[in-house]
Protein backbone atom coordinates (compact mmCIF):
# COMPACT_ATOMS: atom_id res chain seq x y z
CA UNK A 1 0.00 0.00 0.00
CA UNK A 2 1.47 3.51 -0.57
CA UNK A 3 1.92 5.95 2.14
CA UNK A 4 -0.80 8.13 1.11
CA UNK A 5 -3.19 5.14 0.79
CA UNK A 6 -1.77 3.93 4.34
CA UNK A 7 -1.97 7.80 5.83
CA UNK A 8 -5.87 8.22 4.47
CA UNK A 9 -6.94 4.33 6.23
CA UNK A 10 -5.30 5.77 9.46
CA UNK A 11 -7.42 9.22 9.36
CA UNK A 12 -10.28 7.07 8.60
CA UNK A 13 -9.88 4.80 11.10
CA UNK A 14 -9.10 7.79 13.44
CA UNK A 15 -12.84 9.23 12.30
CA UNK A 16 -14.35 6.06 12.87
CA UNK A 17 -12.81 5.91 16.23
CA UNK A 18 -14.19 9.29 17.48
CA UNK A 19 -17.58 8.73 15.64
CA UNK A 20 -17.38 5.47 18.26
CA UNK A 21 -16.50 7.60 21.18
CA UNK A 22 -19.12 10.43 20.36
CA UNK A 23 -21.70 7.60 19.85
CA UNK A 24 -21.25 5.82 23.55
CA UNK A 25 -21.30 9.20 24.76
CA UNK A 26 -24.60 9.88 23.23
CA UNK A 27 -26.35 6.92 24.43
CA UNK A 28 -24.48 7.13 28.23
CA UNK A 29 -26.08 10.63 28.32
CA UNK A 30 -29.50 9.54 26.96
CA UNK A 31 -29.30 6.32 29.43
CA UNK A 32 -28.54 9.25 31.98
CA UNK A 33 -30.98 11.83 31.27
CA UNK A 34 -33.94 8.94 31.42
CA UNK A 35 -32.52 7.04 34.66
CA UNK A 36 -30.84 9.94 36.99
CA UNK A 37 -33.71 12.12 37.35
CA UNK A 38 -36.63 10.06 39.39
CA UNK A 39 -34.03 9.64 42.49
CA UNK A 40 -32.55 13.32 42.34
CA UNK A 41 -36.70 14.68 42.13
CA UNK A 42 -37.26 11.93 44.94
CA UNK A 43 -34.89 13.79 46.86
CA UNK A 44 -35.52 17.18 46.36
CA UNK A 45 -39.26 16.07 47.22
CA UNK A 46 -38.45 14.73 50.64
CA UNK A 47 -36.94 17.75 51.50
CA UNK A 48 -39.73 20.28 50.43
CA UNK A 49 -42.48 17.55 52.35
CA UNK A 50 -40.59 17.16 55.15
CA UNK A 51 -40.75 20.99 55.34
CA UNK A 52 -44.43 21.42 54.54
CA UNK A 53 -45.30 18.46 56.79
CA UNK A 54 -43.58 20.87 59.89
CA UNK A 55 -45.05 23.73 58.81
CA UNK A 56 -48.50 21.61 58.47
CA UNK A 57 -47.97 20.02 62.16
CA UNK A 58 -47.14 23.31 63.37
CA UNK A 59 -50.73 24.72 61.84
CA UNK A 60 -52.46 21.87 63.39
CA UNK A 61 -50.85 22.08 67.21
CA UNK A 62 -51.13 25.68 67.30
CA UNK A 63 -55.27 25.67 66.21
CA UNK A 64 -55.93 22.71 68.64
CA UNK A 65 -57.55 24.18 72.08
CA UNK A 66 -55.66 22.22 74.27
CA UNK A 67 -53.16 19.67 72.43
CA UNK A 68 -51.83 18.03 75.90
CA UNK A 69 -56.02 17.28 76.45
CA UNK A 70 -56.21 16.39 72.62
CA UNK A 71 -53.34 13.84 72.10
CA UNK A 72 -53.68 12.29 75.83
CA UNK A 73 -57.41 11.62 75.37
CA UNK A 74 -57.87 11.21 71.44
CA UNK A 75 -61.16 13.91 72.52
CA UNK A 76 -61.43 17.38 70.08
CA UNK A 77 -64.06 19.44 70.35
CA UNK A 78 -66.23 20.93 67.22
CA UNK A 79 -63.69 23.69 66.22
CA UNK A 80 -60.90 21.84 66.19
CA UNK A 81 -62.94 19.24 63.98
CA UNK A 82 -63.93 21.62 61.82
CA UNK A 83 -60.38 23.11 61.67
CA UNK A 84 -59.09 19.54 60.67
CA UNK A 85 -61.60 18.89 58.05
CA UNK A 86 -60.93 22.15 55.93
CA UNK A 87 -57.32 21.07 56.08
CA UNK A 88 -56.58 19.42 52.93
CA UNK A 89 -58.79 21.69 51.40
CA UNK A 90 -56.41 24.60 51.78
CA UNK A 91 -53.06 22.28 51.25
CA UNK A 92 -51.74 20.02 48.92
CA UNK A 93 -52.73 17.03 51.44
CA UNK A 94 -55.21 14.63 50.85
CA UNK A 95 -55.23 12.42 53.70
CA UNK A 96 -53.64 12.84 57.51
CA UNK A 97 -54.16 11.08 60.93
CA UNK A 98 -53.40 12.20 64.20
CA UNK A 99 -51.95 9.25 66.91
CA UNK A 100 -51.69 9.27 70.02
CA UNK A 101 -48.74 8.32 71.78
CA UNK A 102 -49.23 4.76 71.88
CA UNK A 103 -49.78 5.09 67.73
CA UNK A 104 -53.51 4.47 67.98
CA UNK A 105 -55.44 6.96 65.60
CA UNK A 106 -57.85 9.19 67.27
CA UNK A 107 -58.68 11.03 64.37
CA UNK A 108 -58.34 10.75 60.54
CA UNK A 109 -59.72 12.48 57.46
CA UNK A 110 -61.07 8.94 56.67
CA UNK A 111 -62.81 7.62 59.39
CA UNK A 112 -62.25 3.96 59.23
CA UNK A 113 -58.75 4.62 60.05
CA UNK A 114 -59.63 5.78 63.89
CA UNK A 115 -58.78 3.27 66.09
CA UNK A 116 -56.13 1.44 64.58
CA UNK A 117 -52.44 1.65 65.67
CA UNK A 118 -49.45 2.18 64.16
CA UNK A 119 -47.42 -1.11 65.59
CA UNK A 120 -43.87 -0.64 63.46
CA UNK A 121 -40.57 -0.14 65.15
CA UNK A 122 -40.20 3.88 63.69
CA UNK A 123 -43.07 5.09 65.75
CA UNK A 124 -41.40 4.51 68.63
CA UNK A 125 -37.47 4.68 67.18
CA UNK A 126 -37.93 7.57 64.87
CA UNK A 127 -41.23 9.59 65.70
CA UNK A 128 -41.05 8.85 69.46
CA UNK A 129 -37.55 10.16 69.23
CA UNK A 130 -38.81 13.73 67.84
CA UNK A 131 -37.76 12.39 64.83
CA UNK A 132 -39.72 12.90 60.92
CA UNK A 133 -40.56 10.05 59.06
CA UNK A 134 -40.59 10.02 55.44
CA UNK A 135 -42.09 7.23 53.25
CA UNK A 136 -42.63 7.02 48.91
CA UNK A 137 -44.88 4.55 47.83
CA UNK A 138 -46.82 3.80 45.00
CA UNK A 139 -50.13 3.19 45.83
CA UNK A 140 -53.14 1.48 43.76
CA UNK A 141 -55.78 4.49 42.19
CA UNK A 142 -58.21 3.38 45.02
CA UNK A 143 -56.72 4.03 47.91
CA UNK A 144 -55.73 7.54 46.81
CA UNK A 145 -58.41 9.61 48.86
CA UNK A 146 -59.96 12.48 46.77
CA UNK A 147 -58.85 11.18 43.43
CA UNK A 148 -60.72 12.13 40.83
CA UNK A 149 -60.94 11.76 37.17
CA UNK A 150 -58.04 9.03 36.56
CA UNK A 151 -59.83 6.82 38.08
CA UNK A 152 -62.33 5.91 35.37
CA UNK A 153 -59.39 5.69 32.96
CA UNK A 154 -58.01 2.41 32.10
CA UNK A 155 -55.25 3.41 29.72
CA UNK A 156 -52.88 5.49 32.02
CA UNK A 157 -50.69 4.49 35.08
CA UNK A 158 -53.00 2.82 37.85
CA UNK A 159 -50.84 3.97 40.25
CA UNK A 160 -50.01 6.99 42.33
CA UNK A 161 -46.92 8.39 43.69
CA UNK A 162 -47.87 9.09 47.27
CA UNK A 163 -45.42 10.65 50.06
CA UNK A 164 -46.39 10.02 53.65
CA UNK A 165 -44.99 11.84 56.37
CA UNK A 166 -45.34 10.98 59.88
CA UNK A 167 -44.32 14.13 62.49
CA UNK A 168 -43.98 14.39 65.83
CA UNK A 169 -45.73 16.29 68.30
CA UNK A 170 -43.51 17.45 70.92
CA UNK A 171 -44.88 19.87 73.78
CA UNK A 172 -41.98 20.96 76.35
CA UNK A 173 -39.94 17.89 75.50
CA UNK A 174 -42.81 15.53 76.02
CA UNK A 175 -43.79 13.31 72.78
CA UNK A 176 -47.36 13.79 72.54
CA UNK A 177 -48.01 11.36 69.17
CA UNK A 178 -48.06 12.03 65.36
CA UNK A 179 -49.79 13.36 62.91
CA UNK A 180 -49.34 11.74 59.29
CA UNK A 181 -49.78 13.32 56.00
CA UNK A 182 -50.45 11.95 52.87
CA UNK A 183 -49.53 13.70 49.86
CA UNK A 184 -50.35 12.67 46.17
CA UNK A 185 -46.75 13.98 44.61
CA UNK A 186 -47.54 12.22 41.37
CA UNK A 187 -48.21 14.83 39.07
CA UNK A 188 -45.30 17.16 40.92
CA UNK A 189 -42.81 14.58 40.58
CA UNK A 190 -43.51 13.87 36.87
CA UNK A 191 -43.44 17.66 36.21
CA UNK A 192 -39.99 17.69 38.17
CA UNK A 193 -38.79 14.66 36.19
CA UNK A 194 -39.75 15.80 33.19
CA UNK A 195 -38.19 19.52 33.40
CA UNK A 196 -34.82 17.52 34.84
CA UNK A 197 -34.95 15.02 31.90
CA UNK A 198 -35.50 18.55 29.08
CA UNK A 199 -32.59 20.13 31.64
CA UNK A 200 -30.08 17.59 31.16
CA UNK A 201 -31.04 16.85 27.92
CA UNK A 202 -30.12 20.28 26.51
CA UNK A 203 -26.92 20.40 29.10
CA UNK A 204 -26.01 17.33 27.60
CA UNK A 205 -27.01 18.03 23.81
CA UNK A 206 -24.64 21.48 24.67
CA UNK A 207 -21.94 19.56 26.14
CA UNK A 208 -21.90 16.61 23.84
CA UNK A 209 -21.75 19.20 21.09
CA UNK A 210 -18.96 21.22 23.20
CA UNK A 211 -16.72 18.05 23.11
CA UNK A 212 -17.48 16.90 19.36
CA UNK A 213 -16.58 20.24 18.27
CA UNK A 214 -13.53 19.95 20.82
CA UNK A 215 -12.84 16.82 19.76
CA UNK A 216 -12.71 17.89 15.71
CA UNK A 217 -10.86 20.72 16.45
CA UNK A 218 -8.10 18.53 18.26
CA UNK A 219 -8.45 15.99 15.01
CA UNK A 220 -7.87 18.76 12.98
CA UNK A 221 -5.29 20.44 14.45
CA UNK A 222 -3.21 16.70 14.90
CA UNK A 223 -3.77 16.11 11.28
CA UNK A 224 -2.98 19.30 9.55
CA UNK A 225 0.63 18.82 12.49
CA UNK A 226 1.07 15.68 11.19
CA UNK A 227 0.32 16.70 7.78
CA UNK A 228 2.68 19.51 8.13
CA UNK A 229 5.47 16.90 9.42
CA UNK A 230 4.91 15.04 6.67
CA UNK A 231 5.42 17.87 4.38
CA UNK A 232 8.65 18.59 6.24
CA UNK A 233 10.05 15.42 5.91
CA UNK A 234 9.29 15.40 2.33
CA UNK A 235 11.27 18.62 1.78
CA UNK A 236 14.19 17.88 4.01
CA UNK A 237 14.44 14.30 1.80
CA UNK A 238 14.05 16.88 -1.54
CA UNK A 239 16.80 19.24 -0.05
CA UNK A 240 18.85 16.28 1.10
CA UNK A 241 18.51 14.69 -2.93
CA UNK A 242 18.92 17.94 -4.09
CA UNK A 243 22.24 18.34 -2.49
CA UNK A 244 23.52 14.59 -2.96
CA UNK A 245 23.04 15.87 -7.02
CA UNK A 246 24.73 19.27 -6.46
CA UNK A 247 27.78 17.72 -5.38
CA UNK A 248 27.95 14.99 -7.43
CA UNK A 249 27.73 17.41 -10.42
CA UNK A 250 30.27 19.58 -9.02
CA UNK A 251 32.66 16.34 -8.39
CA UNK A 252 31.87 15.70 -12.10
CA UNK A 253 31.95 18.63 -13.31
CA UNK A 254 36.00 19.19 -11.21
CA UNK A 255 36.64 15.55 -12.70
CA UNK A 256 35.75 17.01 -16.34
CA UNK A 257 38.14 20.46 -15.83
CA UNK A 258 40.87 18.12 -14.77
CA UNK A 259 40.74 15.72 -17.93
CA UNK A 260 39.97 18.65 -20.03
CA UNK A 261 43.52 19.97 -18.22
CA UNK A 262 45.44 17.57 -19.08
CA UNK A 263 44.28 16.39 -22.91
CA UNK A 264 47.37 17.43 -25.44
CA UNK A 265 45.26 17.42 -28.46
CA UNK A 266 41.87 18.63 -29.53
CA UNK A 267 40.57 15.08 -30.49
CA UNK A 268 42.16 14.05 -27.06
CA UNK A 269 39.69 16.52 -25.48
CA UNK A 270 36.63 16.15 -27.46
CA UNK A 271 37.04 12.03 -26.54
CA UNK A 272 37.15 13.17 -22.71
CA UNK A 273 34.07 15.39 -23.75
CA UNK A 274 32.24 12.60 -24.70
CA UNK A 275 32.59 10.73 -22.24
CA UNK A 276 32.22 12.74 -19.10
CA UNK A 277 29.06 14.85 -20.83
CA UNK A 278 26.95 11.52 -21.03
CA UNK A 279 27.67 10.80 -17.21
CA UNK A 280 26.88 14.72 -16.40
CA UNK A 281 24.03 14.80 -18.12
CA UNK A 282 22.27 11.66 -19.17
CA UNK A 283 19.15 13.16 -20.39
CA UNK A 284 20.51 14.57 -23.07
CA UNK A 285 22.43 13.73 -26.34
CA UNK A 286 24.95 15.88 -27.66
CA UNK A 287 27.42 16.97 -30.09
CA UNK A 288 30.03 19.48 -30.94
CA UNK A 289 31.10 21.71 -33.59
CA UNK A 290 34.48 23.32 -34.12
CA UNK A 291 35.33 26.41 -36.84
CA UNK A 292 36.85 25.53 -39.50
CA UNK A 293 40.81 27.07 -40.41
CA UNK A 294 38.94 29.14 -42.92
CA UNK A 295 36.12 29.99 -40.43
CA UNK A 296 33.32 30.03 -42.99
CA UNK A 297 31.77 26.22 -41.77
CA UNK A 298 32.17 24.67 -38.42
CA UNK A 299 33.35 20.72 -38.17
CA UNK A 300 31.50 18.16 -36.39
CA UNK A 301 34.13 16.87 -33.87
CA UNK A 302 32.37 14.42 -31.39
CA UNK A 303 29.15 13.70 -30.26
CA UNK A 304 27.47 11.07 -27.56
CA UNK A 305 24.65 9.62 -25.21
CA UNK A 306 22.82 8.80 -28.75
CA UNK A 307 23.57 11.91 -30.38
CA UNK A 308 24.60 12.57 -33.92
CA UNK A 309 27.11 15.39 -35.65
CA UNK A 310 27.03 16.33 -39.22
CA UNK A 311 30.45 16.52 -41.04
CA UNK A 312 29.94 20.35 -41.48
CA UNK A 313 27.04 23.06 -40.21
CA UNK A 314 27.00 26.69 -41.14
CA UNK A 315 26.98 29.14 -38.43
CA UNK A 316 24.61 31.29 -39.86
CA UNK A 317 21.92 28.48 -39.69
CA UNK A 318 22.44 28.72 -35.72
CA UNK A 319 20.66 30.85 -33.21
CA UNK A 320 23.19 30.56 -30.60
CA UNK A 321 25.99 31.42 -32.67
CA UNK A 322 24.05 34.20 -34.64
CA UNK A 323 22.97 35.80 -31.57
CA UNK A 324 26.37 35.18 -30.08
CA UNK A 325 24.90 33.75 -26.76
CA UNK A 326 22.60 30.83 -25.20
CA UNK A 327 19.73 29.66 -27.68
CA UNK A 328 17.29 27.22 -25.48
CA UNK A 329 14.66 25.83 -28.14
CA UNK A 330 11.52 24.76 -26.04
CA UNK A 331 11.40 27.47 -23.27
CA UNK A 332 9.48 30.28 -24.99
CA UNK A 333 6.04 30.15 -27.15
CA UNK A 334 7.89 31.27 -30.09
CA UNK A 335 10.64 29.01 -31.12
CA UNK A 336 13.06 28.87 -34.57
CA UNK A 337 14.98 25.88 -35.26
CA UNK A 338 18.56 25.82 -35.67
CA UNK A 339 19.51 24.57 -39.76
CA UNK A 340 22.01 21.62 -38.05
CA UNK A 341 19.02 20.72 -35.96
CA UNK A 342 16.55 19.59 -38.73
CA UNK A 343 15.03 16.74 -38.74
CA UNK A 344 13.63 17.91 -35.75
CA UNK A 345 10.94 16.22 -33.89
CA UNK A 346 10.04 18.89 -31.48
CA UNK A 347 12.62 17.78 -28.32
CA UNK A 348 13.94 20.97 -26.59
CA UNK A 349 17.85 21.46 -27.18
CA UNK A 350 20.52 24.17 -26.30
CA UNK A 351 23.05 25.80 -28.48
CA UNK A 352 25.79 26.90 -26.37
CA UNK A 353 28.67 29.09 -28.64
CA UNK A 354 31.87 28.23 -27.43
CA UNK A 355 34.28 31.33 -26.47
CA UNK A 356 37.94 30.78 -26.29
CA UNK A 357 39.81 34.18 -25.35
CA UNK A 358 36.64 36.29 -26.40
CA UNK A 359 36.55 34.36 -29.74
CA UNK A 360 33.56 32.05 -30.48
CA UNK A 361 35.28 28.88 -31.63
CA UNK A 362 33.10 26.66 -31.91
CA UNK A 363 29.14 25.07 -30.96
CA UNK A 364 28.11 22.78 -28.09
CA UNK A 365 24.54 21.34 -28.61
CA UNK A 366 22.33 19.23 -26.68
CA UNK A 367 18.99 17.64 -27.19
CA UNK A 368 17.03 16.20 -24.26
CA UNK A 369 16.17 12.50 -24.79
CA UNK A 370 12.41 11.48 -25.48
CA UNK A 371 10.02 12.32 -22.61
CA UNK A 372 12.62 14.03 -19.87
CA UNK A 373 12.12 17.81 -21.42
CA UNK A 374 11.20 18.74 -17.34
CA UNK A 375 14.80 17.54 -16.40
CA UNK A 376 16.87 18.72 -19.73
CA UNK A 377 15.22 22.77 -19.51
CA UNK A 378 16.26 21.69 -15.74
CA UNK A 379 20.15 20.53 -16.27
CA UNK A 380 20.46 24.22 -18.16
CA UNK A 381 22.95 25.93 -15.28
CA UNK A 382 25.04 22.41 -15.56
CA UNK A 383 25.03 22.21 -18.95
CA UNK A 384 25.97 26.05 -19.20
CA UNK A 385 28.73 25.08 -16.65
CA UNK A 386 29.65 22.36 -18.53
CA UNK A 387 30.33 24.82 -21.84
CA UNK A 388 32.00 26.85 -20.20
CA UNK A 389 34.93 23.95 -18.82
CA UNK A 390 34.90 22.68 -22.62
CA UNK A 391 35.40 26.65 -23.84
CA UNK A 392 38.25 26.73 -21.38
CA UNK A 393 39.63 23.64 -22.19
CA UNK A 394 39.45 24.62 -25.86
CA UNK A 395 40.66 27.92 -25.22
CA UNK A 396 44.14 25.92 -23.64
CA UNK A 397 44.29 23.23 -26.09
CA UNK A 398 44.94 25.99 -28.87
CA UNK A 399 47.11 28.29 -27.03
CA UNK A 400 49.26 25.26 -26.07
CA UNK A 401 49.27 24.78 -29.84
CA UNK A 402 49.81 28.29 -30.84
CA UNK A 403 52.96 28.26 -28.29
CA UNK A 404 54.61 24.70 -30.00
CA UNK A 405 53.90 26.48 -33.64
CA UNK A 406 55.95 29.77 -32.28
CA UNK A 407 58.46 26.93 -31.04
CA UNK A 408 58.79 24.85 -33.99
CA UNK A 409 57.89 27.56 -36.39
CA UNK A 410 59.98 30.37 -38.09
CA UNK A 411 58.16 33.43 -37.70
CA UNK A 412 58.50 35.30 -40.96
CA UNK A 413 58.27 32.24 -43.77
CA UNK A 414 55.99 30.05 -41.46
CA UNK A 415 58.43 26.84 -41.93
CA UNK A 416 59.24 24.88 -39.21
CA UNK A 417 62.65 25.84 -38.18
CA UNK A 418 65.76 24.36 -37.16
CA UNK A 419 65.49 22.94 -34.15
CA UNK A 420 62.07 20.93 -35.54
CA UNK A 421 63.45 19.89 -38.72
CA UNK A 422 66.45 18.50 -36.70
CA UNK A 423 63.99 16.09 -34.91
CA UNK A 424 61.78 15.07 -37.90
CA UNK A 425 65.03 14.25 -39.49
CA UNK A 426 66.49 12.03 -36.62
CA UNK A 427 62.38 10.26 -36.61
CA UNK A 428 63.03 9.97 -40.29
CA UNK A 429 66.08 8.14 -39.80
CA UNK A 430 64.93 5.96 -37.26
CA UNK A 431 61.83 5.32 -39.57
CA UNK A 432 63.98 4.50 -42.53
CA UNK A 433 65.98 2.52 -40.41
CA UNK A 434 63.20 0.59 -39.71
CA UNK A 435 61.53 0.47 -42.64
CA UNK A 436 64.09 0.68 -45.43
CA UNK A 437 62.12 3.01 -47.11
CA UNK A 438 64.10 5.73 -48.98
CA UNK A 439 65.25 9.29 -47.40
CA UNK A 440 66.58 12.12 -48.61
CA UNK A 441 67.82 15.87 -47.81
CA UNK A 442 67.35 18.61 -49.60
CA UNK A 443 69.61 22.05 -48.66
CA UNK A 444 68.70 24.80 -50.25
CA UNK A 445 70.50 28.93 -50.34
CA UNK A 446 69.48 31.69 -52.41
CA UNK A 447 72.35 33.03 -54.51
CA UNK A 448 73.87 36.20 -53.81
CA UNK A 449 71.02 37.01 -51.36
CA UNK A 450 73.73 39.76 -49.82
CA UNK A 451 74.14 41.83 -52.74
CA UNK A 452 70.11 41.41 -53.32
CA UNK A 453 69.35 42.88 -49.93
CA UNK A 454 71.65 46.01 -50.31
CA UNK A 455 70.46 46.81 -53.40
CA UNK A 456 66.82 46.17 -52.56
CA UNK A 457 66.61 46.73 -49.08
CA UNK A 458 66.40 44.24 -45.95
CA UNK A 459 62.04 44.59 -46.82
CA UNK A 460 62.15 43.52 -50.28
CA UNK A 461 65.03 40.51 -49.08
CA UNK A 462 62.37 39.72 -46.52
CA UNK A 463 59.63 39.81 -49.04
CA UNK A 464 61.43 37.22 -51.22
CA UNK A 465 62.68 35.44 -48.41
CA UNK A 466 58.59 34.87 -47.72
CA UNK A 467 57.97 33.97 -51.40
CA UNK A 468 60.65 31.33 -51.49
CA UNK A 469 59.17 30.02 -48.32
CA UNK A 470 55.73 29.33 -49.60
CA UNK A 471 57.62 27.93 -53.18
CA UNK A 472 59.28 25.76 -50.91
CA UNK A 473 55.96 24.31 -48.93
CA UNK A 474 54.05 24.17 -51.77
CA UNK A 475 56.20 21.86 -53.47
CA UNK A 476 56.35 19.70 -50.64
CA UNK A 477 54.03 16.73 -50.53
CA UNK A 478 52.04 15.33 -46.84
CA UNK A 479 54.87 13.74 -45.12
CA UNK A 480 57.66 16.05 -46.70
CA UNK A 481 58.81 19.09 -44.59
CA UNK A 482 60.16 22.68 -45.75
CA UNK A 483 62.29 24.07 -42.85
CA UNK A 484 64.37 27.75 -42.41
CA UNK A 485 67.22 26.94 -40.91
CA UNK A 486 68.68 30.25 -40.66
CA UNK A 487 69.37 33.45 -43.04
CA UNK A 488 68.61 32.66 -46.84
CA UNK A 489 68.48 29.07 -46.09
CA UNK A 490 66.56 26.26 -45.84
CA UNK A 491 66.01 22.28 -45.97
CA UNK A 492 63.76 19.77 -47.09
CA UNK A 493 62.76 16.23 -45.85
CA UNK A 494 61.52 13.83 -48.63
CA UNK A 495 60.73 10.45 -47.48
CA UNK A 496 59.79 7.95 -49.75
CA UNK A 497 61.19 9.20 -52.88
CA UNK A 498 63.91 7.34 -54.50
CA UNK A 499 66.86 8.70 -54.98
CA UNK A 500 66.66 9.47 -58.55
CA UNK A 501 63.01 11.00 -57.88
CA UNK A 502 64.58 12.64 -55.02
CA UNK A 503 66.69 14.66 -57.51
CA UNK A 504 64.42 15.43 -59.76
CA UNK A 505 62.01 17.11 -57.16
CA UNK A 506 65.34 19.30 -56.10
CA UNK A 507 65.32 20.53 -60.12
CA UNK A 508 61.66 21.16 -59.72
CA UNK A 509 62.40 23.21 -56.65
CA UNK A 510 65.15 24.98 -58.44
CA UNK A 511 62.57 25.59 -61.27
CA UNK A 512 60.09 26.88 -58.89
CA UNK A 513 61.60 29.42 -57.10
CA UNK A 514 63.30 30.33 -60.54
CA UNK A 515 59.89 31.04 -61.27
CA UNK A 516 59.13 33.23 -58.34
CA UNK A 517 57.93 36.75 -58.87
CA UNK A 518 57.93 39.76 -56.19
CA UNK A 519 55.78 42.71 -56.45
CA UNK A 520 57.50 45.34 -53.73
CA UNK A 521 55.28 48.47 -53.86
CA UNK A 522 55.06 50.06 -57.82
CA UNK A 523 57.87 47.64 -59.46
CA UNK A 524 58.57 43.99 -59.58
CA UNK A 525 61.93 42.81 -57.98
CA UNK A 526 64.54 40.86 -59.86
CA UNK A 527 63.87 37.25 -59.72
CA UNK A 528 66.39 35.50 -57.47
CA UNK A 529 68.06 31.62 -58.15
CA UNK A 530 68.99 29.19 -55.14
CA UNK A 531 71.70 26.79 -55.37
CA UNK A 532 70.43 23.10 -54.25
CA UNK A 533 72.58 20.10 -52.46
CA UNK A 534 70.68 16.74 -51.91
CA UNK A 535 71.86 13.88 -49.97
CA UNK A 536 70.57 10.17 -49.25
CA UNK A 537 70.22 7.96 -46.18
CA UNK A 538 72.12 5.68 -45.60
CA UNK A 539 74.30 6.56 -48.30
CA UNK A 540 75.54 9.43 -47.87
CA UNK A 541 74.99 9.78 -43.63
CA UNK A 542 73.05 7.68 -41.17
CA UNK A 543 73.01 10.12 -38.74
CA UNK A 544 71.12 13.59 -38.96
CA UNK A 545 74.03 15.95 -38.88
CA UNK A 546 75.78 13.62 -41.32
CA UNK A 547 73.49 13.72 -43.87
CA UNK A 548 72.80 17.76 -42.98
CA UNK A 549 76.43 18.37 -43.50
CA UNK A 550 76.20 16.12 -46.42
CA UNK A 551 73.88 18.32 -48.27
CA UNK A 552 75.30 21.53 -47.21
CA UNK A 553 78.49 19.84 -48.73
CA UNK A 554 76.87 19.15 -51.94
CA UNK A 555 75.02 23.13 -52.13
CA UNK A 556 78.28 24.28 -51.64
CA UNK A 557 79.36 22.43 -54.53
CA UNK A 558 76.57 23.84 -56.46
CA UNK A 559 77.93 27.00 -55.87
CA UNK A 560 81.19 26.47 -56.43
CA UNK A 561 79.90 25.72 -59.72
CA UNK A 562 78.30 28.39 -60.86
CA UNK A 563 75.04 28.56 -58.50
CA UNK A 564 71.55 27.71 -59.32
CA UNK A 565 71.63 24.32 -59.86
CA UNK A 566 71.28 21.02 -57.76
CA UNK A 567 74.48 18.99 -56.73
CA UNK A 568 74.26 15.54 -55.32
CA UNK A 569 76.35 14.56 -52.18
CA UNK A 570 79.52 12.53 -52.88
CA UNK A 571 79.60 9.10 -51.11
CA UNK A 572 82.76 10.55 -49.72
CA UNK A 573 81.11 13.74 -48.32
CA UNK A 574 80.00 11.32 -45.12
CA UNK A 575 83.25 10.81 -44.40
CA UNK A 576 84.59 14.56 -45.09
CA UNK A 577 86.24 13.28 -48.26
CA UNK A 578 85.77 14.55 -52.22
CA UNK A 579 83.77 16.70 -53.48
CA UNK A 580 79.84 16.43 -54.59
CA UNK A 581 78.70 14.74 -57.65
CA UNK A 582 76.89 17.50 -60.08
CA UNK A 583 73.36 16.00 -60.79
CA UNK A 584 71.99 19.33 -63.12
CA UNK A 585 68.90 18.12 -64.72
CA UNK A 586 67.95 21.26 -66.36
CA UNK A 587 68.07 24.55 -66.04
CA UNK A 588 70.32 27.68 -66.24
CA UNK A 589 74.17 27.41 -65.91
CA UNK A 590 75.38 29.00 -62.93
CA UNK A 591 74.48 32.67 -62.84
CA UNK A 592 74.93 35.73 -60.82
CA UNK A 593 71.60 37.41 -59.82
CA UNK A 594 70.16 40.76 -61.90
CA UNK A 595 70.70 43.43 -60.07
P1 LIG B 1 76.02 33.17 -51.87
O1 LIG B 1 75.44 33.13 -53.22
O2 LIG B 1 77.39 32.73 -51.79
O3 LIG B 1 75.17 32.44 -50.90
O4 LIG B 1 76.02 34.64 -51.48
P2 LIG B 1 75.16 35.33 -50.37
O5 LIG B 1 75.30 36.80 -50.49
O6 LIG B 1 73.78 34.85 -50.49
O7 LIG B 1 75.78 34.79 -49.07
P3 LIG B 1 76.11 35.50 -47.71
O8 LIG B 1 76.22 34.43 -46.70
O9 LIG B 1 77.41 36.30 -47.91
O10 LIG B 1 75.04 36.48 -47.38
C1 LIG B 1 73.79 36.07 -46.84
C2 LIG B 1 72.95 37.28 -46.73
O11 LIG B 1 71.60 37.01 -46.46
C3 LIG B 1 73.37 38.21 -45.62
C4 LIG B 1 72.13 38.91 -45.19
O12 LIG B 1 72.12 40.23 -45.69
C5 LIG B 1 71.03 38.14 -45.86
N1 LIG B 1 70.07 37.74 -44.91
C6 LIG B 1 70.19 36.79 -43.94
N2 LIG B 1 69.08 36.70 -43.22
C7 LIG B 1 68.18 37.63 -43.72
C8 LIG B 1 66.83 37.99 -43.40
O13 LIG B 1 66.22 37.48 -42.52
N3 LIG B 1 66.30 38.99 -44.16
C9 LIG B 1 66.93 39.59 -45.18
N4 LIG B 1 66.33 40.54 -45.89
N5 LIG B 1 68.17 39.22 -45.47
C10 LIG B 1 68.80 38.27 -44.77
MG1 LIG C 1 74.05 31.52 -47.08
MG1 LIG D 1 73.34 32.77 -50.16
Amino acid sequence: MSKNGRSGLMARLKLAGIATTLGALTVLAGWGIYAIPAPVVDRMLESDLRKEATQLNRQVVSHLEDVDATFRTGMLDEHDQEFLELLPATSDIYRFKLFDKAGRVFWSTRKSDVGGRNTKPYFNAIIGNGNIYYKHEEKPIAEVDNFKGELLETTGPQTRHVAEIYTPVIREGQFLGAIEFYSDITQTRNLFIMRVRFSLAVLSSVALLALAMVVLVIYRTNRAQVRNLHGRAAKERELMDEQLRLAREVRLLGELNEWLQSSRSLDELFDMVSRFMTHILPCAEGSVYVYSNSRDVLDGCASWNDGTHKAHIHPEGCWGLRRGRTYEFGASEIDFICEHAEPHDGRPYFCFPILAHGETVGLLHLRAHEGRDEEFHASKKLAQLCAEQISMAIANVRMRDQLHDQSVRDPLTGLFNRRHMTETLRKSISRSQQTGAPLSLVAVDVDHFKKFNDTHGHDAGDMVLRAVGSALENACDRDEVACRIGGEEFMLILPDNPPDDAMTRAEQLRQAVEAVSVRYGEKSLPRITISVGVAHYPVHGTMPQDLMRAADDALYAAKDKGRNQVQLANTATATGGSKAISMRVSGASSSAPAA
